[in-house]
């Protein structure tokens, strides 16, 4: 552990420009007792706390969150594919614990007092803050899909917070006689991971290509277009012919009703849908901790300074990751992450009284579209009007050699094994 230095500051944060320098001055004593709490143990949050501590170690840094083991939505669907397990995607908070010295607490905060500044958790406890960051993840809309609720979503799955929901899907997948339809009905956005119901699509043709070989994927989408169509559906074409439909939501309109005793969705444009398999991913918002103490706007989602990520609705609160709303960023782990550190940064800067020059960062979302097929898409930000704008968004190219595709499939795992490591300060 050490203080930051303007080296480490970007090589930690990872930002690319020569316009990113930035000059902390090392005075751990401004910070001593200075205390943060973190809500949200997921991407966001274990990146937060890590980084906190990395810049300054004399910095109180407490993590509210309630699982002992954090599974990870990405790669989750490699794991619907059987290509990998759980355990795989399962990660805990020891080093950080043990390692870092981040207080983790293990439940969920119920409310928050901004005027008193304390955080209340449902054991009653209570824990006060000097600065309070929040990572919650999304909530689901529940009541915009007739019939569908939690109890629903363990009959039609949903899979969009991993760990039960995606084993359940699994089974699910494993059940099916060969020659069934597997419906995946993606949300209207914005809603996390946009290429992830796509990626989904394909990994389960992977698994149904192997196992069930009579049998489709229909995609009935909410959306008229989706992130790296074109490369998808060239993969499609290619690796699994006829396999994958894709029904636009300029012809389905969106999913009003579903009737989970009869495998069944009907569309605002009237059609009616019917799977063996069905995964319905539902409307979605920020979680609810962000919704009953009124950090979100009239659309669910968290407005913040996005420079800074302090919310726009109570001072002294960050939002980071997917509940907040930034800009062109897309709602994905990376973007979480890379949100987590700029907001750490921004916090120590601010206790010590300094200011944080512009910086320009990126992201990159890898899919995989077979176990030695994949497809990405890397963008970079910059701050302009105080909105976060992509100034490059780069995808893989459209024709490319089975060995660039190969390429980018160990650059999946490279990048999954090397963001983990980062959030949950594992050893790689
Ligand atoms: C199928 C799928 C595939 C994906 N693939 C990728 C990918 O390849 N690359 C990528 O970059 N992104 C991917 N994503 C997106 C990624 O999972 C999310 O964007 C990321 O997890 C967001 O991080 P977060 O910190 O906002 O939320 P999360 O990582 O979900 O963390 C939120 C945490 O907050 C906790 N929490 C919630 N409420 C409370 C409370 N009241 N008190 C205490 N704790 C609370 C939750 O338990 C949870 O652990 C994928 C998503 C899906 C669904």
């Amino acid at each position: 552990m050490r203080n930051l230095n303007r080296r480490d500051f970007i090589k930690l944060v990872g930002v690319s420009s020569a316009s990113s320098m930035l000059a902390l001055p090392i005075r751990a004593s401004a910070t001593a007792a200075y205390r943060v709490v973190i809500i949200g143990g997921g991407f966001g949050g274990a990146t937060c706390a890590n980084y906190l501590k990395h810049f300054d170690p004399a910095i109180d840094v407490t993590l509210v969150e309630p699982k002992k083991e954090f599974v990870t939505c990405p790669f989750s669907n490699t794991v619907l594919a059987g290509l990998h397990d759980m355990e795989f995607i399962t990660h805990n908070y020891d080093r950080l614990r043990d390692h870092n010295k981040i207080h983790v607490v293990n439940d969920t905060v119920i409310d928050i007092d901004a005027t008193k500044k304390i955080v209340i958790l449902n054991n009653g406890n209570k824990l006060s803050y000097d600065r309070l960051v929040i990572s919650p993840g999304i909530g689901f809309r529940w009541g915009l899909i007739k019939g569908y609720d939690d109890e629903a979503s363990h009959i039609m799955p949903h899979a969009w917070r991993a760990g039960e929901q995606t084993i359940l899907l699994r089974k699910q997948l494993q059940a099916m006689d060969d020659g069934g339809v597997v419906i995946i009905a993606p949300p209207p956005e914005p809603f996390r991971a946009p290429p992830a119901p796509y990626e989904r699509a394909s990994l389960i043709a992977y698994y149904l290509k192997k196992a069930k070989p009579k049998s489709k994927v229909l995609i009935v989408d909410s959306n008229k277009t989706f992130a790296k169509q074109s490369l998808f559906e060239a993969g499609w074409k290619k690796l699994y012919p006829g396999m994958i439909e894709w029904v636009s939501g300029s012809d389905v309109g969106r999913i009003e009703r579903v009737d989970a005793g009869s495998m069944q969705l009907f569309s605002s444009s009237g059609q009616e849908f019917k799977g063996a398999v069905v995964n319905l991913i539902p409307p979605q918002q920020a979680n609810t901790i962000a919704v009953n103490t009124a950090l979100t706007d009239q659309d669910g989602w968290c407005p913040v300074n996005q420079k800074t990520f302090e919310s726009l609705k109570q001072k002294d609160i960050h939002v980071i990751g997917d509940a907040s709303i930034v800009g062109d960023m897309p709602k994905t782990g990376h973007a979480a992450n890379t949100q987590a550190k700029i907001c750490a940064a921004n916090i120590v800067s601010d206790i010590r009284g300094v200011a944080i020059p512009e910086m320009v960062y990126s992201t990159s979302i890898y899919s995989l579209l077979s176990k030695k097929y994949a497809i990405s898409r890397a963008s970079v930000y910059r701050l302009k009007d105080n909105k976060i704008k992509a100034v490059s968004v780069k995808d893989s190219p459209n024709k490319a050699s089975k060995k660039t595709r190969l390429q980018e499939s160990k650059y999946a795992l490279g990048w999954y094994k090397s963001i983990t490591a980062d959030a949950f300060a594992k050893e790689e």
